[in-house]
């Protein structure tokens, strides 16, 4: 039962059955991405539920690509976004409308419902995307229809084609976990009600679980204590961790779709082009040669 076990991303599954499962549970990843936000403390956990779910839906990538979960709307926390790719690399970030922030200092806490996310983003729209390195970009949308992250995302993978999954979801200010059950194809199993049993006592077991059991156990301790009676067979563990995306070409790609007029009129007006990451902070800045040699140097392109 100790501790020293964070920032784990594990899967396993129920022997003679097919259902599959993964946990994860992050510390220091969450705490890196949360030093780039400067939030309220209310709304640390809504970010750490989106981090957990994108590490636990990541682990389903059977490719090099990123996993991308994001909330856009015009509530007052119009932008949630978190990535994971394939090898566990996770960002995130999570704006405040910007008329809350107008005055001094942070908005007070109690400004936010936190228990709901649609009342702190308002009407909008969660995407799921999936960017293989090669290959089709996958988007599906994801109804704001329940009361927590996990909640939407259940009943997204049980009305789509997808597989059936049902994720659990946990976040404080220092932690972010979670847990995910996936039904596969019948492969053991071809008996349909006997499958739905299984699954729905899966899920029952899964249901159990606690937040402080996600964040103070083992994996395997607490998977067993959960799922004992299924036979549960766990895989070795894989790191999670912050690491952004971003380099200097892709803010030059950011600068070249503005088009050279307004570049250069930005540049005029600045004295500089500075673009900071919003995921990790890093500070990229473009000065007048830099421009003419991404638009072609002395401006006789056109
Ligand atoms: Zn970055």
């Amino acid at each position: 039962m100790s501790k020293e076990k964070n920032d784990l991303s594990q899967r396993f599954l129920f022997e003679k059955t097919d259902i599959r499962g993964q946990i994860v549970s992050l510390e220091k990843s969450f705490q890196q991405v949360l030093l780039q936000q400067n939030l309220p403390r209310v709304l640390l956990p809504i970010l750490g539920e989106f981090i957990a779910a994108v590490s636990l839906l990541s682990e389903t990538l059977k490719f090099e690509g990123t996993l991308t979960l994001q909330v856009r709307g015009d509530g007052q926390v119009p932008l949630v976004v978190a990535e994971a790719t394939n090898e566990g690399n996770v960002r995130g970030i999570l704006k405040i409308h910007h008329d809350l922030l107008s005055g001094d200092g942070m908005p007070a806490d109690d400004l936010f419902d936190a228990s709901h996310l649609k009342s702190l983003v308002g009407q909008g729209v969660l995407t799921l995307t999936i960017d293989p390195a090669k290959g089709e970009r996958y988007q599906g949308i994801v109804p704001l229809d329940g009361n927590t992250l996990a909640d939407c995302l259940s009943h997204y993978f049980q009305q789509s084609e997808q597989l059936p999954t049902k994720l659990w979801l946990f976040a404080d200010e220092h932690h972010a976990a979670g847990l995910m059950l996936q039904s596969l194809p019948p492969q053991l199993i071809k008996d349909e009600e006997q499958r739905q049993e299984l699954w729905s006592t899966a899920v029952q077991l899964a249901a159990t679980v606690r937040q402080e059991e996600l964040f103070e156990l083992e994996h395997d301790t607490l998977l067993y204590r959960l799922f004992h009676e299924l036979q549960c067979r766990i895989f070795p563990a894989r790191d999670i961790q912050f690491k952004c995306s971003c380099t200097r070409a892709r803010s030059e790609n950011a600068i070249a779709s503005l088009g050279r007029e307004e570049a250069f009129t930005l540049l005029k007006e600045e004295g500089k082009i500075a673009i900071d990451c919003q995921f990790c902070g890093k500070h990229y800045a473009f000065k007048s040669a830099d421009l003419q040699r991404l638009f072609g140097d002395e401006g006789k392109l056109h």
